[in-house]
């Protein structure tokens, strides 16, 4: 494994964050995979120490009124614990620091740290210190996740000939953040899958034993996600619109640009998944496990409809894309 870190791909986020590190001094040997994918990587043993971290802002993340103090939590844990699930990393811990308004009292600094705790235990994983402060006028948590894993599955690894395989549906969770932009009141299960997103460890692992390739979550949409994917592994990736697997009543489109599903987008070497792996796959996990492209040689990611290059309505979240 490399400690070159892996190219990012577009956005204004990275391109700050690729500003900076092109200064920065390369880690020591112990570390064995620095920025650039969805955990570092620390030799730990046999295999490795994984940890990531993920901040989460009240007004830029999510807004207070869309849930209850617990949900907050919880839903920051879930986000960081997806990472170590993209490396097919095993959770051990979680670390939070959490930011209440000074004017809301320690009730909800309490909740949304139950909440947290109920995460990080609900992912097998154990709660092992943070911080807690009352300044600035907004909830901020910023959780970090420890894993540990043997063969970590990378964004780099991806090879032109592999297919591309989604996890579960799609779109649920940007449905819901558009209707309550909208002023409305989204379907029971899409505000759900908003504040409860599940880190796919075991279908992470299970998919690192079947020969997958390489992995990514899909915090920021399949089309933005498939972009680092690209960047990093330094391929293009074809994505056909038909085969995205939306969730149901939800828009390809939405499937395909909308963030915060935190399923997984895998590549494995073509013919690897057979019809008996994806049949055994939703079998085990209860959703399915859809080919949605390719990976080919060149940059990129396309989207096909109909055999046809269509322009995608492209980028998912991006913090920072006014500037990008
Ligand atoms: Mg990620």
């Amino acid at each position: 494994m490399s400690r070159t870190p892996p190219p990012l791909g577009p956005g204004g986020e990275f391109d700050i964050i690729r500003r900076v590190l092109k200064d920065a001094t390369p880690p020591g040997p112990e570390i064995a995979l620095g920025s650039g994918d969805d955990c570092a990587l620390i030799r730990h043993g046999d295999g490795f120490l994984a940890l990531s971290v993920d901040l989460s802002v009240e007004g830029g993340h999510f807004v207070s009124d869309w849930g209850t103090p617990e949900l907050i939590g919880e839903r920051a844990v879930r986000i960081a614990i997806s990472d170590l699930a993209a490396m097919s990393a095993e959770p051990l811990a979680t670390l939070v620091s959490l930011n209440t308004p000074r004017t809301a009292g320690s009730g909800l600094a309490e909740r949304i740290f139950r909440g947290c705790l109920a995460a990080t235990e609900a992912c097998g994983a154990a709660h092992i210190g943070g911080d807690l402060s009352h300044a600035a006028d907004a909830i901020v948590i910023d959780v970090t996740a420890l894993g540990k894993v043997v063969e970590p599955l990378l964004r780099s690894t991806a090879r032109p000939g592999d297919a591309l395989w989604v996890t579960g549906r799609l779109g649920a969770a940007a449905a819901a953040v558009r209707a309550w932009k909208a002023g409305g009141k989204p379907k029971d299960r899409w505000r759900r899958r908003f504040w409860e997103p599940p880190p796919r460890i075991e279908e992470a692992r299970w998919l690192a034993r079947a020969g997958a390739s390489a992995a990514i979550d899909l915090s920021d949409g399949l089309l933005a996600d498939s972009g680092h994917i690209a960047a990093a592994s330094g391929i293009g990736l074809e994505i056909d619109w038909e085969a995205v697997p939306a969730a149901p009543e939800i828009e390809t489109e939405i499937a395909l640009a909308g963030g915060e599903d935190y399923e997984l987008l895998v590549a494995a070497p073509r013919d690897i998944f057979t019809d008996d792996t994806t049949a055994e796959f939703e079998l085990t996990f209860g959703v399915p496990l859809t080919r949605v492209g390719r990976a080919v040689s060149g940059s990129g990611v396309r989207v096909f409809r109909a055999g046809q290059e269509i322009e995608a309505a492209s980028p998912g979240f991006d913090h920072f894309g006014d500037e990008g």
